[in-house]
């Protein structure tokens, strides 16, 4: 009796299928030895079961599949390992963008990552007076840096600055309107547009002027008896250019206070990216200040906290004594809480503008400071160690929700592969990915964004790149 080429298939699949090792056979596989000597057994067993359906569903398929049982404990001992590594790792950015947003934004600096550590930690006076030994309040601890770095009578923090936008909202605005330009009534990232913050936070959005033109007459013209706001909202991300007009925070505080019918009209002023210092010292456009809003009459300025302040995840909100106590105390502000491990890592970057070390100290002002002959030198130092490349000038960008298309001078180390973008990807695959640019067909590793303390890793896995392409 002959046997059709179907029926040969069907056998030669059972037999394959009946050959897999049962799953006790896998377990006393020393492959798995250290995999079980960690987990509880239960995990093991139910990789050890993974693994073998897997082999069943590819052999089925007519596909080939790792079938001994040596072969199936290491995948199961990958497999586990796999479970154990983080899904959140850190990356070497090696971009040249400073505000990454992608990458995490910010990275703090040494003395809040220190004081994020310790909070986190152990325990702390979050909520204790420690004075009276009772309840105390959450709120007050980043007062009164926030007082003395802005010139604000008062001062809280929250998750973060559409936590703060939200909140100003909520708190103010719900029910009655409120007045934004064209101009402003923008997307800043992420699906985070201005409309819908407004809308859900139950306030109406009175849209005044055009795309490009906003004047003082156009917000005075919009003012009546349901009047809550007039809300300013930073342009972070893009930038209007040419025929170009908004009034400003002075003019608008003068439009506010003209609401006659005796109803006053807040002034709120989200000005993004909380950037303390002057950014026109390191020949970048002027970025507004949370200090210049205060002194120019807003009720509230807000911003966030790992923008260009390069603090930890957080919203700030300072201005008028009244206006922000009514926030401190609405309930939305126990949903939109900051965490004990933000404040502290806000507290040691405040700090550090108070010292007026912010920057020396903080890693996004150190990296915006770098001037381009340093930058050649740390480029040239890694084109000499690795053996190949070349350096270049090019331009770091600053980067997302701050000083859109502002770029500074850079020195970059480049290479010319015949497949950057598999080069790219080979270094973002390294234990510690290092994430690079890819311009004009070439490979461009930029040091603004690489820590002082990264370079022997970035220099290894360009070598091993390089390495790899004789
Ligand atoms: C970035 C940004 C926000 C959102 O801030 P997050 O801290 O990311 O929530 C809001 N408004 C402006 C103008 C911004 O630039």
């Amino acid at each position: 009796m002959t046997m059709s080429n179907s029926a040969h298939e069907r056998a030669d699949l059972s037999d394959k299928l009946r050959s897999l090792p049962s799953v006790d056979r896998v377990l006393s596989e020393p492959a798995l030895g250290e995999a079980a000597a960690r987990w509880p057994r239960a995990h093991v067993v139910e990789a050890v079961r993974e693994e073998l359906a897997s082999a069943r569903s590819m052999l089925s398929n007519g596909r080939e599949a790792s079938v001994t049982a040596s072969e199936i404990a290491e995948s199961a001992q990958r497999a586990l390992e796999g479970q154990l590594r983080p899904s959140l790792r850190p990356v070497i950015n090696a971009t040249g963008v400073v505000i990454h947003t992608n990458l995490g934004r910010a990275p703090v600096s040494e003395a809040a990552a220190r004081a994020m550590s310790e909070a986190a930690g152990g325990y702390s006076n979050l909520e204790y007076d420690l004075d009276g030994g009772k309840r105390g309040s959450r709120a007050n601890h980043l007062e009164s840096l926030l007082q003395a770095l802005t010139g604000a009578e008062a001062g809280i923090a929250v998750n973060n600055n559409a936590a703060a936008l939200f909140l100003a909202m909520a708190a103010y605005c719900h029910g009655r309107e409120v007045i934004v330009s064209r101009g402003q009534a923008v997307e800043i990232g992420g699906g985070f547009r201005i409309p819908d913050v407004l809308r859900d936070a139950g306030a109406t959005l009175v849209e005044v002027g055009t795309t490009n033109r906003t004047r003082p007459s156009d917000y005075a013209a919009a003012m009546g008896e349901d009047t809550a706001a007039i809300l300013r909202v930073h342009s972070s991300n893009f930038r209007i250019v040419g025929f170009t007009e908004e009034p400003s925070l002075a003019e608008l505080r003068t439009v506010a206070d003209s609401n006659g019918n005796g109803v006053p009209t807040l002034l709120i002023d989200d000005v993004g990216s909380g950037c303390l210092l002057d950014t026109r010292q390191f020949g970048l456009a002027y970025e507004p200040r949370p200090q210049d809003s205060i002194e120019a009459g807003a009720d509230l300025v807000l911003f966030s906290g790992d923008k260009l302040l390069s603090g930890p995840q957080a919203g700030l909100i300072v201005g008028k004594r009244s206006a922000v106590d009514r926030l401190r105390s609405h309930a939305l502000m126990r949903v939109l809480r900051l965490d004990k491990a933000a404040i502290a890592g806000l507290s040691a970057t405040l700090q550090h503008y108070l010292l007026g070390e912010a920057v020396e100290c903080v890693p996004v002002w150190r990296m915006i400071a770098a001037e381009p002959e340093q930058l050649r030198e740390r480029a040239e130092m890694w084109r000499a160690a690795v053996g190949a490349g070349e350096t270049e000038s090019s331009d770091s960008p600053i980067g997302g929700g701050s000083l859109p298309a502002e770029t500074r001078p850079t020195f970059v180390w480049s290479l010319d592969h015949p497949h950057p973008a598999a080069a790219a990807r080979a270094l973002r695959g390294r234990e510690i990915p290092v994430i690079a640019r890819v311009e004009h067909e070439r490979l461009i590793l930029d040091p603004r964004t690489v820590l002082a303390d990264e370079d022997s890793a970035v220099i290894e896995a360009l070598r091993q790149l390089v390495g790899g392409l004789d």
